[in-house]
């Protein structure tokens, strides 16, 4: 059976983030398809008591939302998982300063997680806030900490978060050379990390310590609009729809295919600083790995530049001692490259807010012919040009039929912070020699 999962969110409780109602993520999960999507921040007391009072289990760690009435109760079949996100703090030894690293954490029942953060207060984390703070001296206790949770129970799972960020494992300050030297011992325990939105398998494929793991891949949304919620997810084969199911789908690399958001379009592709940065008077500077300045310092400010995906995999790749090319990888897992189809809808009406009314409405026309926004993605360009014929007009039809294509790029690229701009009807050079076959033929 397969089962489309979405295992990383925030509730309100997490920092920058607005009020969270399970029944509008549950409708969205259903017009998106997603099957199963991760709770978030479920250490933090008052969420957890809420998620408790609200949800019902329906299999074996998989609980359905029992308040949900009316139009909301047309999503019997979506479930939630049990999931926080952690930071944890250490200094590694050898490198300046402590590194911050995010990491996903899955709960098999409300028992594991209640357990789970009586460890956490006894360790003296502040569980306040929704993402707590794991403190660590040093690799040594992230590694013994790490197992301890892990611990609790058999399907406990932790999964190193959006890894290529500047939050991710090898996107963090300083910057490491294996998850061994941040993770510690417990680095054997770990089976899958997350693509994050600026890497997809490809990229990934570059880092050797990689190949044993699983790639999953998550929206982390912070919100249940349908360009944040499912923007990424996982298509698992699983044995059972259970909790236990999806997590032996993981450890066993029981993957379909990840739906990624193009890296190019993520926030930290290239490396470069924003044209809103201190001494930058509103001009950008960004680059491609070739041509970063040697010191890695902004010829505009003099400060460091944010390295950016791409130059950070090649390094990894370099430091790893894979001898790897990036133009001749092929990916070790299925995945898609989407684009939020609601950013295509914006695009087409000259809008620049992919939840607006008018970008909604359109989104709505497409979804009703399809039923769900994944099985807007799983039909080839041709099935879709056939679905969508009387529904759009015909200039509209062909951006989406181009973006299906594969013809389509970003402009700028994301770096910095920044997401890409999405530009349809051309591609750039970085695509054509990475993905040559396009979207679809990923599938
Ligand atoms: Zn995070
Ligand atoms: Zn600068």
């Amino acid at each position: 059976m397969r089962l489309s999962v979405d295992l990383h969110s925030h509730s309100g409780h997490a920092g920058g983030v607005g009020a969270i109602r399970l029944e509008d993520i549950a409708k969205a999960m259903q017009r998106k398809g997603i099957d199963v999507f991760g709770t978030g921040d479920c250490l933090h007391a008052e969420w957890r008591n809420h998620l408790r009072e609200v949800l019902s289990e329906e299999e074996p760690g998989l609980f359905s939302l029992s308040i949900c009435r009316g139009k909301a109760c047309l999503a019997p079949t979506v479930r939630f998982a049990l999931q926080t996100e952690i930071i944890v703090t250490a200094a590694v030894p050898g490198r300046k300063g402590r590194n911050s690293v995010h990491l996903v954490i899955l709960f098999p029942s409300f028992a594991s997680a209640e357990e789970a953060f009586q460890k956490l207060e006894a360790w003296g984390v502040k569980l306040g806030l929704g993402r707590p703070f794991l403190k660590c001296k040093d690799p040594g206790e992230v590694g013994d900490r790490l197992e301890s949770i892990l611990d609790i129970d058999e399907n406990v799972e932790a999964v190193p978060a959006h890894v290529m960020t500047p939050q991710g494992i090898y996107g963090c300050l300083p910057h490491l050379d294996s998850m061994e030297e941040f993770f510690g011992r417990a680095t054997a325990r770990l089976h899958a990390v997350e693509t994050g939105l600026s890497a997809d398998p490809i990229l990934l494929g570059m880092i050797p310590e990689l190949d044993r793991f699983t790639l999953v891949s998550n929206s982390d949304c912070h919100s249940g609009a349908s360009h944040r919620l499912g923007r990424e997810f996982t298509t698992l084969e699983v044995s059972e729809k259970s909790f236990a199911g999806i997590i032996r789908a993981i450890r066993n690399r029981a993957v379909v295919r990840t739906a990624e958001f193009n890296p190019a379009e993520g926030r930290y592709f290239l490396t470069g600083h924003r044209g809103d940065k201190k001494g930058h008077d509103g001009v950008a500077c960004c680059f491609s790995p070739d041509f970063t300045p040697g010191d890695r310092k902004c010829p505009i400010c003099g400060k460091k530049l944010t390295v950016g995906v791409l130059e950070r995999t090649l390094e990894l790749s370099r430091v790893q001692g894979g001898g790897r090319k990036l133009e001749t990888l092929s990916a070790a897992q299925g995945y898609i490259h989407t684009v939020p189809l609601s950013e295509i809808c914006a695009y087409n009406l000259g809008v620049s807010n992919p939840a607006s009314k008018k970008a909604m409405a359109q989104y709505e026309l497409i979804l009703d012919a399809f039923g769900a926004e994944i099985k807007f993605w799983e039909q080839s360009a041709g099935e879709v040009e056939k679905t969508l014929a009387d529904v759009l007009p015909e200039e509209h039809l062909e951006n989406i039929l181009e973006v299906k294509r594969g013809n389509f790029t970003f402009e700028p690229l994301g770096f910095d912070g920044s997401y890409g701009k999405l530009v349809i009807g051309r591609t750039s050079d970085w695509f054509s020699t990475n993905c040559p076959s396009g979207l679809t033929a990923a599938l």
